[in-house]
Formats: structure tokens, sequence, C-alpha cells
């Protein structure tokens, strides 16, 4: 899965998902990609959120909506990315997820659930301002 989430000139905030389809492939599977919230959500008044990952667990908790949702509170993204996982990570400890967060100050973070094989997540950052794409990592938790 490749998840953006994307600031534009004018403010405007946007976000989604291609899919892989995920693992065993069911006809017909939908998974989290295309569902608002799931796959990913944007508010261009507090920002955006994307999720890669089980899908099909992730889809139920909605953890991009409530990613944008705890920026709206006022929470920086990465502690927002991460408390959306926890949500997951309750019911579901071992599952295979990871979520990206920016809000419209520019700040940005990501978090991902350690399993194993699986203790950190990379991303991309690209900001008009440095002209150079940054590759960042985050420790799983
Ligand atoms: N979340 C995607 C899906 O379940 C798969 C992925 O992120 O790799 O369709």
């Amino acid at each position: 899965t490749i998840g953006m989430i994307v600031i534009g000139r004018h403010g405007n905030v946007a976000a989604g998902t291609s899919t892989n389809g995920a693992k065993h492939k069911v006809p017909g599977r939908v998974g989290d990609s295309p569902i608002a919230g799931a796959g990913s959500y944007a508010d261009s008044t507090v920002g955006g959120a994307a999720a890669t990952g089980d899908g099909d667990v992730m889809m139920r908790f909605l953890p991009s909506f409530l990613a944008v949702e705890l920026m709206r509170s006022g929470m920086e993204p990465s502690i927002a990315c991460k408390t959306a996982l926890t949500r997951i990570k309750t019911h579901y400890p071992w599952f295979f997820g990871a979520l990206i967060c920016a809000n419209i100050k520019g700040e940005y973070g990501a978090a991902c659930n350690r399993v194993a094989g699986f203790s950190q997540f990379s991303y991309m950052v690209s900001d008009p301002l440095t002209n150079e794409p940054l590759l960042k990592k985050v420790d799983c938790f």
C-alpha cells in the first residue's frame, strides 16, 4: 500500500491510499483503503492521516478518522497516530499496521504496532521549503 497526505498550496488537505489487496485476496474484498476514515481521512481545517496494514482489522476502528479528530483536539501528529493504533491494539495486540499523520501547521509523525518482523516503519516527507525529500523512520511501540 502507498498512503499519502498532501497539504496543498492553498491549504487544502487530501489523503489517500492505494492497496495491494492484502494477502489471500478474496474476490470482492474491499478492505480499508477506499473507506473514508479507515484507510485515510483528511480535513482541511485540521490535517490528514493514512493507514497501512491488516485492513480487515483496522477498518473496524476508523484509525485515520480517529487520528484526525485527536489532532483537532490539539494532539500532536505522532501521538495521535499512536493513540489511534493503541485503540486497535487493545482488541488485536498482534495486528500488523502503521499510520501516518500530518497537521496543517506542517507537523507530522507516524506510528506502528510492533509485531514479529516489524519493529520500524519508514516514510517519506517532502517539504517545498527544504526542497529535498526526507526519509523518516519510527520505532514501533
Ligand atoms: N491496508 C491494505 C489492505 O488491507 C493493505 C496494505 O496496507 O498493505 O488492503
